[in-house]
């Protein structure tokens, strides 16, 4: 195949090239090796204009602090040695010498052995002095001279000049960010402006032709742009002046002519989606026309991450961050952060860590580095790491994450029961006081809000019914919310329980079909009529459920043999059920009233579910999980729960 040689085309072509996966240590060393060293920026700056900057070099003390030995109370400057034989029952008199030492006098008499000079606490002690004793300690023995009943030690209530800080030494390291304390110090030492490194201003560029900015309303198949509200801040968070430039279409010129403005303006270009290599995504031609040498890694052995592309143009790092926010987000923590805190002159990040076990096996893909978020619990020796089974599209499994465990590209899973090091996302681990682990629901939300609101936290892990069961079993949670029907009992719930569990009944939710408003094959008719109508009509599409799912057995016997069209489309929450009825990707399929309600669809009643809640007998004495269970009973949840389509027990 010929191609005409337009600039547009051999950029394609050089980029072929980088397509090879490197390693996640290769690709970093590669991008900081085409970065640094490079000349450091750095400016004079007054105190409080450096706040949340970083010193550019260590600030070495030019005085000592106190600058003179200093008394510490209000008092009398003595010899110590003149009260060697002071006690309760033998005074020594010593003579007042003529000047009273005041905060910021120099004194000018010498005190003399059998003399001492009144002293203010601040002022300079006198030559001669070793000692203050607390006017508290004397009494007046005539107009000019005091009585003292106790020893004094030498130094006593003295503070030496330089016991603060010392001439001479190291007071704060470059790198250090100033905050009102290193203000604190600076000032003390007299030292009013600081040379601090320049922020590197960076310009964040979202791309995609489905974003739309948070505050504007999605139309249909749009979504809100993540990655730049949260790249922005991630910036900001590690040193960089960030400048969100927009979202942008994927619109090969407009995106250029941003691009370009941008890097004219800013240090650094972070770019979010397109960096695939589907039909729309074009970011990464553009960089290999923006300069020299272009793009240094596109494709890395990160999961989640492995689009991630790092280019240097004409020395500044331009980088694309793969569409998902949290493959956005490791991939910016993990490599991204290390080159961004380098030139805004901060020291590597020193991220916590803990070590926790893993209850379950994580499975990973051998050959890429592999993160994966989890949540921590108190278990009952030791901390325990829940991975967040969320996809990589899942924003909600970083906010509710507590950090992240790396899997080693070479290992092929993380066993059951491993100890593993979780690196922290805030700098100490926050255990939660309730721990729930099983199917989620909007009820939930409403029993736990009035601990929330007492200041208690609340950790719910969805991992659905079955898998808060065995939590619950293991011991790792207080409570498994569970909705599982037994058909052999006709029953929910209680014939699942284990010794060492106990079931506290929580509340009901009615079941459903649900139906577009106005559609006549559902609407004034009952379930067996509403269903029958649907299967007699070839072009009505339901949506089911996953295999497992209590709904999934409703809908089994509500169908029989029949298999109509939409069978096989199972997702797993009651949401994407309404929003697959609502947005006309299905005409029916069963979920929750409080569900259909929000979605605002139609609703003919089926069978009422159980929740309920199975709680670990061990942990029931526990504050938090007695004011769950106080929440539930009380009044005011029961109303709120009801208000919301839900049935207390
Ligand atoms: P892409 O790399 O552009 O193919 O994007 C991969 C996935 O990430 C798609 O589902 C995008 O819709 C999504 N995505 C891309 N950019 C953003 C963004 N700024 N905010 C939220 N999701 C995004
Ligand atoms: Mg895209």
């Amino acid at each position: 195949m010929a191609h005409p040689p337009s600039p547009k085309r051999s950029a394609s072509l050089d980029q072929e090239q980088f397509l090879t996966v490197l390693s996640r240590e290769e690709a970093l060393s590669r991008f900081e090796t085409a970065l640094f060293p490079r000349p450091a920026r750095h400016e004079m700056r007054k105190l409080n204009d450096a706040l949340g900057l970083a010193l550019a070099e260590d600030v070495i003390a030019p005085i000592d602090v106190p600058p003179f030995d200093r008394s510490n109370v209000d008092g009398f400057a003595v010899r110590s040695s003149d009260l060697a034989m002071a006690a309760e029952g033998s005074a020594i008199r010593l003579a007042l010498n003529n000047e009273i030492i005041a905060c910021g006098d120099a004194p000018q008499l010498v005190v003399t052995p059998g003399t001492a000079t009144p002293i203010a606490t601040g002022g300079p002690v006198p030559r001669g002095a070793d000692a203050v004793v607390m006017i508290e300690h004397t009494q007046p023995a005539g107009a000019r001279a005091i009585e003292i009943r106790r020893a004094a030690s030498p130094g006593q209530f003295v503070s030496y000049a330089g016991s603060d800080i010392a001439r001479g030494e190291a007071l704060m390291r470059a790198g250090t960010i100033v905050g009102s304390r290193e203000v604190g110090m600076l000032a003390a030492c007299g030292i009013a402006e600081v040379k601090v490194a320049c922020k590197p201003k960076v310009a964040i560029l979202s791309t995609g032709d489905e974003l739309v900015p948070p505050g504007q309303s999605l139309r249909p198949a749009a979504i809100y742009d993540t990655n730049g509200p949260i790249v922005t801040a991630a910036i900001a968070e590690n040193g960089g002046d960030a400048v969100f430039v927009g979202a942008f279409p994927d619109d090969e010129v407009k995106l250029e002519a941003a691009m370009r403005a941008a890097l004219a303006q800013c240090d650094m270009l972070v770019l979010s989606g397109g960096t695939s290599k589907g039909a729309g995504d074009v970011s990464h031609r553009i960089i290999g026309r923006l300069g020299k040498p272009g793009i240094i890694a596109h494709g890395v052995a990160l999961k989640p991450g492995k689009p991630l592309c790092l280019a240097v143009c004409d020395g500044k790092p331009v980088v694309i961050l793969p569409g998902f926010p949290t493959s956005a987000m490791f991939t910016f923590h993990d490599m991204i952060v290390p080159v961004l805190r380098r030139m805004a002159g901060l020291p590597p990040r020193s991220d916590a860590k803990v070590t926790a076990r893993v209850p379950v096996r994580i499975a990973s893909e051998l050959g890429r580095t592999e993160f994966v978020m989890v949540s921590l619990v108190e278990g009952e020796d030791g901390l325990i790491a829940y991975p967040s089974g969320k996809g990589s599209g899942a924003i909600t499994a970083f906010a509710q994450a507590d950090g992240f465990l790396r899997i080693d590209a070479l290992a092929y899973q993380m066993p059951a029961g491993t100890e593993a090091e979780v690196t922290l996302f805030t700098p100490h681990v926050r255990v939660p006081d309730l721990v729930i682990v099983g199917s989620h629901c909007t009820g939930l939300d409403i029993v736990t809000a009035s601990l929330v609101r007492g200041g208690l936290s609340v950790r719910s892990i969805p991992v659905g019914s079955l898998g808060g069961l065995a939590a619950a079993r293991r011991g790792e949670c207080d409570l498994a919310p569970i909705h599982l029907f037994d058909d052999k009992t006709d029953t929910y719930n209680a014939s699942f329980l284990v010794p060492g569990l106990e079931l506290v009944p929580g509340y009901r939710r009615m079941q459903g079909i649900v139906f577009r408003a106005g559609d006549n094959r559902f609407e004034e008719r009952d379930a067996q009529g509403a269903v029958k109508a649907a299967l007699a009509d070839p072009s009505c599409l339901m949506v089911n459920r996953n295999q497992g799912a209590g709904t999934r057995i409703l809908i089994d016997r509500l169908l029989g043999e029949a298999r109509p069209d939409g069978y096989w489309n199972q997702p797993k929450s009651h949401n994407a059920v309404a929003a697959a009825v609502a947005q006309n990707r299905a005409d029916w399929g069963v979920t929750i009233a409080p569900v259909a309600r929000a979605a605002g669809l139609g609703f003919i009643p089926l069978a009422e579910e159980h929740y309920d809640f199975a709680l670990v007998s061990a942990r029931k004495a526990r504050p938090a999980v007695r004011a769950f269970l106080d929440s539930l009973a009380s009044s005011e949840t029961r109303a709120t729960l009801e208000r919301a389509g839900f049935r207390p027990a």
